[in-house]
């Protein structure tokens, strides 16, 4: 992409936003009028895996880079939005039980957000990847009516990660664990086979929607089962971890084990949405993840049979709309920044 015609200039005062990742950090500027100065991705190594010391120098360094992509001046900046994968506080301290991601001993407890703020010196707001997606999805919907209206976002990935907003905000929750979307349990009625053994999650929960909807659920539970089903299947002779990742592929092409995988997948966040239809009753439901980047055909259709498992009353269908969330490479940085933008402008 020619970078020059995909970066602008700001022309007011400025939010930027940082999205930490396992590899890469993604950033990205937003002006006080709503506008990206950058539309394409702006990564530098994130450096989470040599601790926490290097993983906020890295995040400095995404800063300072971004603002020089931009020409903005660093006296434009009033605040910074920050995610990371979670599990994490509202602020943005990592769980005492580290993650994925956060592995290392430093990193139990590391008040992630606190420390990104004294090195760079302005004010950080911390949200969840997932929280962050499920904001810029929201925002990039409905825009000027973003402020009045409520959303649900699920997007399957190695985990499910999602989110809930609510008058164009967030909810974060008391512990920051609102909106944990995979880990809600669903009655599995209607998603199982007669004898198909209950799935159960990395969380401990048996049945949520994590333990189904997401790659680990695929790896763990859903294709040990459909290959019992599909014994002569070609991916029965691959490891199970490289099987999982395959399924996609076959899913495109309409490969009957993969699209009994993907229905059941899709049958799991309709009953994950129908329990969202009674709680905050939401004007839309949004699905990313990797299913979002598959052959158009294929993401139509999963969207599809999330929707004909939704079950809403006739008001609600109404008044409801399913749709994928939009440029999710983008969505955390952009999200981020975003919730910095409401901050200083509220
Ligand atoms: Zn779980």
């Amino acid at each position: 992409m020619d970078q020059n015609s995909a970066v602008r200039t700001p022309a007011s005062w400025v939010v930027v936003g940082l999205d930490n990742g396992g590899t890469c950090n993604n950033a990205t500027v937003l002006d006080a009028t709503g506008q990206f100065l950058v539309d394409h991705l702006v990564e530098n190594p994130s450096r989470v895996q040599d601790g926490p010391e290097s993983a906020v120098e890295a995040l400095a360094e995404a800063f300072t880079g971004i603002l020089s992509l931009t020409s903005t001046p660093l006296s434009l900046v009033r605040a910074v939005g920050l995610d990371t994968p979670g599990p994490a506080s509202a602020t943005g301290v990592i769980s005492s039980k580290g993650s994925t991601n956060f592995s290392q001993v430093s990193w139990h407890g590391f008040d992630i957000r606190g420390a990104l703020e004294a090195r760079i010196g302005l004010p950080v707001l911390y949200h969840n990847d997932a929280n962050a997606a499920a904001l810029y999805a929201h925002h990039r919907h409905f825009g000027a009516e973003a402020p009045a209206r409520s959303s649900v976002a699920a997007i399957v990935g190695t985990g499910l990660g999602g989110g809930v907003v609510e008058a164009g905000k967030v909810i974060s929750g008391a512990a920051g664990m609102a909106g944990e979307l995979g880990h809600v349990q669903i009655p599995l009625h209607g998603v199982l086979e007669e004898g198909q053994p209950v799935p159960v999650c990395n969380c401990g929960f048996a049945g949520d929607v994590e333990s189904i909807a997401s790659l680990t659920g695929i790896t763990n539970n859903l294709l040990p089962y459909w290959l019992t089903r599909f014994p002569e299947h070609p991916l029965a002779d691959e490891p199970v971890a490289k099987a999982a990742k395959m399924l996609r592929g076959y899913g495109e092409k309409e490969d009957p084990l993969a699209l009994a995988v993907f229905g059941q997948q899709a049958r799991a966040i309709g009953k994950l949405f129908t329990i969202a239809a009674n709680f905050t009753d939401p004007a839309a439901y949004f699905l990313g993840g990797g299913v979002v980047e598959a052959a158009p055909h294929f993401r139509q259709w999963f969207l599809n049979t999330v929707r004909e498992h939704t079950q809403l009353r006739r008001e609600q269908q109404e008044a409801a709309t399913f749709a994928l969330v939009p440029d999710l490479d983008m969505a955390g940085a952009r999200g981020a920044a975003v919730a910095a933008l409401e901050s200083v402008s509220a």
